[in-house]
């Protein structure tokens, strides 16, 4: 486990699987099937927009980091209003087995409760304890695994905060985020080139926080990534 987890690459596989996240030493497939498929419907609604976030009961997300996302999701999207809100805890079972896919919906189905009003959005953030399959990369950080959906590894941030150059959950929200908005490639047509061509659904430019290999340097999208999102209706 401890030499795949410095292996120095990340894979996202854009067509088969749902999104996944980590810093450079890491596999990064890191969206799936449906992650991108509602990009354009999220970004050029104009109601509310609510961030349901579930955690496991002993690591409540971070303040900063969920007031980065809200800033980034209002910088790029028309809602009227986006609202973060602090939903259930999750038991710490000490979850052996990583989480699949299948686990992660089951869990969803299971625990995704803010009900949803006519005209609004919801996307639903769950922090999991333990580490997720392989399949879904090498030490994944994140993972966008369905249109509205996102799974956050946070016990794997600790180990993996000086590969990220810093506390990783600020950017691995906004990467995954990032992903459920169409980028790259997923659901927002590139207007310029940009995508990384050993990882597909990541971006190519230098200081862009849809890079494979993101880290918490740059937590913003950068000049491509916002075209691409301009060009489905978004900001
Ligand atoms: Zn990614
Ligand atoms: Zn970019």
């Amino acid at each position: 486990m401890h030499r795949i987890r410095l292996l120095l690459t990340f894979a996202c596989v854009a067509a088969a699987l749902a999104a996944s996240c980590g810093p450079a030493s890491r596999d990064h497939h890191d969206h799936g099937p449906i992650a991108g498929g509602s990009a354009q419907g999220l970004v050029t609604n104009t109601g509310r927009l609510l961030v349901e976030v579930d955690h496991v009961a002993d690591r409540t997300p971070s303040a900063g980091a969920l007031a980065l996302l809200r800033q980034r999701l209002l910088d790029r999207g028309n809602w009227s209003a986006v609202d973060v809100v602090l939903d259930g805890k999750l038991p710490r079972l000490d979850r052996a087995e990583p989480w699949r896919l299948s686990d992660l919906l089951a869990l969803e189905a299971r625990h995704r409760s803010v009900a949803v009003g006519e005209g609004e959005q919801a996307i639903y953030v769950v922090y999991v304890e333990g580490q997720g399959e392989p399949e879904l990369g090498h030490w994944p950080l994140g993972w966008a695994y369905g249109p509205n959906s996102i799974a956050v590894f946070v016990d794997q941030f600790e180990e993996a905060a000086a590969l990220s150059h810093g506390d990783p959950e600020p950017w691995v929200l906004v990467h995954e985020t990032g992903h459920l908005l169409g980028l790259v490639g997923l659901g927002a047509p590139q207007q310029t080139f940009h995508e990384d061509l050993t990882r597909m659904g990541h971006c190519a430019e230098a200081a862009c926080v849809m890079r494979r290999a993101a880290d918490a340097r740059h937590t913003d999208f950068g000049p491509r990534c916002r075209e691409d999102l301009r060009a489905i209706g978004g900001r």
